[in-house]
């Protein structure tokens, strides 16, 4: 009897543990937009994928507080604003993995390898086609000149796409010129920001406005249900330093206990195998060079896009808001 219990006992430990391992994420991803990859990849390896979904700032507040016993190994977040925060309170921990270096490109993760880009989302210029040529367009900052005086929409500056937005602008032109563009921005705008970029299209469309910045996913989004909607996608920059850009992404948490089961969900993740998904199911960009947007997200077209690390979103995050709140935008 004895000597079956020790045989068992045995022959548990010799088992290979990451198949009974259940990785825990923290996601404020939506759960439409992360199930099915964890599906396919529980599927395929038996590592089971338990997730609570929230905002950002909730997900990253409960992290903190819950310290050690966090059950999370992995955060998965919207915004390089929002990654560099979370590292910055140190709840992320640096991984070194070449499979993520070789997938990921270098301006689209943490430089201390903290956090990793898994979708690329572009934050462009959208206009009415009934009221705006295109060659009337060139670039964010043109958005500041006086011709689109009462015409432009925005969102609050208070949601992190814009405070990257602007923090980018920082690092391309400095905090002077970059407050002149936002006091134009102010300036030229319809009416007052609207507290997502759906409305922004919405009183676009309703010819309330003529222009704005928007996502393009929630351009998407638009064009799926109201096909006929007369609003375009423009790409700005493309003579200069480019789209702006920004990442969905994760990484490990600093007291993961499934540190690298989760390692590996995160280089399948970025692996050509499940990119065209995780890109495709909220009609973003792949960021692995090696895997094509779907179809609609490719009809928009090709662009340039800005090769400045996305972390800068979050190291210049404090100084955009300060210039923002200055310029009046609110
Ligand atoms: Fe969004």
């Amino acid at each position: 009897m004895k000597k079956t219990i020790i045989a068992l006992l045995t022959l548990a430990i010799a088992l290979p543990v990451y198949a009974e391992e259940t990785i825990t994420v923290y996601s404020a991803r939506k759960e439409h937009l992360i199930k099915p990859l964890f599906d396919a990849y529980t599927e395929k390896t038996g590592v089971k994928i338990q997730y609570i979904t929230d905002k950002a700032a909730p997900l990253l507040a409960r992290l903190k507080a819950e310290g050690a016993n966090t059950p999370a190994d992995m955060l998965m977040t919207v915004d390089a604003g929002n990654l560099w925060q979370a590292a910055k309170e140190g709840v992320l921990s640096p991984v070194q993995s070449d499979t993520l270096k070789k997938n990921v490109p270098e301006h689209l993760r943490d430089p201390d390898n903290r956090w990793f880009g898994l979708s690329v989302r572009a934050r462009t210029i959208v206009y009415s086609t009934e009221r705006v040529q295109p060659s009337e367009l060139s670039s964010y900052e043109d958005l500041a000149a006086p011709k689109w005086k009462g015409r432009l929409c925005l969102r609050t500056s208070k949601k992190v796409y814009n405070q990257s937005l602007v923090a980018m602008m920082i690092a391309r032109h400095g905090e002077e010129k970059t407050s002149q563009i936002l006091e134009g921005w102010v300036n030229n705008l319809a009416t007052a920001p609207f507290s997502n970029d759906t409305k922004t299209m919405q009183a676009i469309a309703a010819g309330q406005c003529d222009v704005g910045i928007v996502n393009t996913y929630y351009f998407g989004r638009l064009q799926k249900k109201d096909p006929e909607i007369k609003l375009a996608l423009f790409w700005p920059n493309q003579d200069e330093a480019g789209v702006h850009i920004n990442i969905s992404g994760a990484g490990i948490t600093q007291h993961a206990k499934h540190r690298n089961a989760a390692i590996q969900l995160l280089e399948w993740l970025s692996s050509e195998e499940a990119q065209q998904q995780f890109a495709a199911l909220n009609m973003e960009y792949p960021v692995n060079p090696k895997v094509t947007p779907d179809d609609l997200v490719a009809s928009w077209g090709k662009f340039k896009a800005d090769d400045l690390n996305v972390a800068l979103a979050g190291k210049l995050q404090t100084q955009a808001i300060k210039l923002m709140d200055r310029a009046g935008y609110r």
